[in-house]
């Protein structure tokens, strides 16, 4: 099954799990890996803090509602005269900072608003 839904998430994530009820979908995620950079001080770091899951309503499949569970991870900021102590590393092509869907669902129901809002003028 995962074969068939890997086209089906967003690019940057790796599927590490399917989990299927006959009402939703649940693909639990990683991010691919790629450079870790500390935001403030830009720089590098392979120390790691830990992971935490974000939960992100994407695009449906089938009907169904589609829930990505993705595992990100954290980093320790290596630089002593830096303010951050940890940091994670964002997902750009999947969602924006804090955001709670996915930015393809956004992009979706941007369009449908649009267009719900050039009917009724
Ligand atoms: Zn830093």
């Amino acid at each position: 099954m995962s074969k068939r839904l890997l086209p089906l998430v967003p690019d940057g994530l790796s599927v590490l799990q399917v989990l299927s009820d006959p009402d939703s979908l649940t693909i639990v995620t990683t991010p691919q890996p790629m450079p870790a950079a500390c935001p403030v001080c830009q720089r590098p770091s392979r120390r790691r803090h830990g992971v935490y899951e974000r939960i992100l309503t994407d695009l449906p499949w089938q009907g169904r509602p589609v829930r990505l569970r993705v595992r990100v991870r954290r980093f320790r900021c290596t630089n002593p005269a830096c303010e951050r102590r940890t940091f994670s590393v964002p997902l750009p092509t999947v969602a924006a900072a804090y955001a709670h869907r996915s930015r393809r669902l956004g992009e979706v129901q941007g369009h449908l608003g649009l267009a719900g809002t050039v009917a009724v003028t």
